[in-house]
């Protein structure tokens, strides 16, 4: 855990991601908040339109004038570390401190990133759901060895909901392959009470991680013309405004404003438009001022714009097909998906259990499926979610089934001990408590947990000492559990 604390009336007080997050705005003067937002806007027309950053280079002596064109109220000469190529190698060091608009930039998006950080810590259920915080925190290890760095941005929320079937989008690059528009989930009387239930449900059941759930995935909020009072009941219920992503931004402006309107009661977290055009930008700037998209983060996404698609679902086939020779390895990123945990499809009250993988062809989605289940009303939701909590999150690795290490990891047998590598970490495990190997045994992937405790006791060990050393391989998600072909190979389904 990564509290944050701040002094109140004397007492050290820890802070929930929100808090923080409402504080980096609160400790600021309106004016200091909208120097923020000019700066934020400089930066977008500066990464995503050519003839602003075109512009701008040949004005070097006076940017200030290009800037104001645009709408932009900030002096670039006093932030040049954030953009002018002969002095990005002073962004990070203390001579920054000659630019005050590049440092409270930084100060600004150092913030933003621990909020990140506390965001994942909102999902712990140490006490409220034990086993499900158990097996989020091996998914959370398998992603930090499967997929580096990147594995950081993945805050891990508990819970999803998709509120239409399929996406209007139809984005060729559609990271989990959004399936064709089929309707949205009403929010009628009924359709209420049963979202208010399954709401209810994963509060009570999941505490205040369920403040870490968001109503998108393979699905555009903008595609659901109610998707502001599902929003505003997710509040009342949680206490907190989840985070809003579309690609839609102007589909339908009043239901956008909205949700900006709530964003500014409530101030929870960052929404996000993603950008996939110079002149959606454009359209996206004409409409919102600086200020007005303070708490929106603009993802631009469009051609030599600077995010790239990662390399999963619709995306993958394409550069499949093309035969990119770009290796798995040098791709920066392989997954959207960020749920470990339950995504649910209201219109089809299905409820499934998914963590993220790197896409393959058993996942191409980016997402592992681990189990599916339907339901009618908020009991059947509890009663099946706490089944699939039973069936899949075990405290201990299962003893009749086969027991071998995770598949992205190379074992090697060293003397007493042995090693297992994977892309990004490397694990020593101690193998001395008989003459045979625990380790050869799992990595020879031929017998169960009991068959292999069997054996090693035959051979002098404690039981004991081998079932703790199991419980320790398990509880560091080192052993596989991928061994269900039920939803491997699921593709077009159904982000943003
Ligand atoms: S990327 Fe987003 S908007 Fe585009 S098809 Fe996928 S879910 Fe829909």
């Amino acid at each position: 855990m990564t509290d944050e604390k701040v002094e109140m009336r004397g007492n050290l007080v820890t802070l929930s991601a929100k808090e923080h997050y409402r504080l980096i705005f609160d400790r600021r003067t309106p004016g200091e908040v909208r120097t923020l937002a000019h700066i934020k806007r400089f930066l977008e027309c500066f990464l995503g339109d050519a003839a602003f950053k075109s512009a701008l280079l040949e004005n070097l002596d006076n940017p200030r004038t290009v800037a104001a064109r645009y709408g932009i109220d900030v002096d670039p000469i006093e932030m040049l570390p954030l953009w002018h190529p002969n002095y990005l190698k002073f962004d990070r060091e203390p001579e920054r401190a000659s630019w005050p608009l590049a440092v409270a930039w930084r100060e600004y998006i150092g913030e933003m990133v621990r909020h990140r950080d506390l965001l994942r810590d909102e999902g712990n259920m140490s006490v409220a759901a034990p086993r499900f915080h158990a097996w989020r925190e091996r998914q959370m290890r398998r992603c930090e060895d499967v997929l580096g760095d990147f594995s950081k941005s993945i805050t891990h929320p508990v819970i999803a909901f998709e509120l239409s079937e399929g996406c209007t989008g139809g984005c060729s690059f559609c990271g989990l392959s959004a399936g064709r528009f089929k309707g949205y989930f009403e929010y009628s009387k009924k359709h209420a009470d049963l979202w208010r239930g399954v709401v209810g449900v994963a509060r009570e059941m999941f505490g205040s991680a369920a403040s870490t759930g968001f109503c998108y995935n393979a699905t555009d909020p903008m595609d659901n013309p109610d998707y502001d009072r599902f929003l505003l009941d997710y509040y009342q219920i949680t206490g907190t405004l989840p985070q809003t992503t579309t690609a839609m931004p102007l589909k339908n402006l009043a239901l956008t404003k909205r949700v900006l309107e709530l964003f500014e009661l409530y101030r929870c977290v960052t929404n996000r438009f993603s950008v996939l055009s110079t002149d959606q930008l454009n359209q996206i700037h004409a409409t919102f001022s600086p200020e007005d998209l303070m708490g929106v983060e603009l993802v631009l996404q469009g051609k030599g714009m600077p995010s790239s698609k990662a390399f999963a679902g619709r995306a993958r086939n394409e550069i499949l097909k093309n035969g990119d020779p770009t290796p798995l390895s040098k791709r920066d990123h392989s997954t959207i998906a960020c749920v470990s945990g339950f995504l649910i499809n209201m219109p089809r009250r299905r409820v499934q259990l998914i963590t993220p993988v790197p896409a393959s062809t058993r996942w191409p989605l980016g997402y592992r499926i681990l189990d599916e289940r339907f339901f009618g009303t908020p009991d059947e939701f509890q009663d099946e979610v706490q089944s699939m909590i039973d069936e899949h999150m075990h405290e201990s690795p299962p003893s009749n089934r086969p027991i071998r290490f995770r598949g992205d990891l190379q074992y090697e047998a060293k003397r007493h001990h042995f090693l297992l590598r994977s892309c990004h970490w490397e694990y020593q495990v101690p193998d001395n408590a008989a003459s045979i190997s625990a380790g050869d045994l799992i990595a020879g992937g031929h017998c169960t947990a009991s068959d292999l405790v069997a054996r090693v006791v035959r051979d002098g060990a404690s039981a004991i000492a081998v079932a703790d050393g199991l419980d320790q391989l398990h509880m560091k998600g080192l052993l596989e559990d991928d061994l269900d072909e039920r939803f491997a190979g699921r593709s077009s389904e159904g982000g943003t």
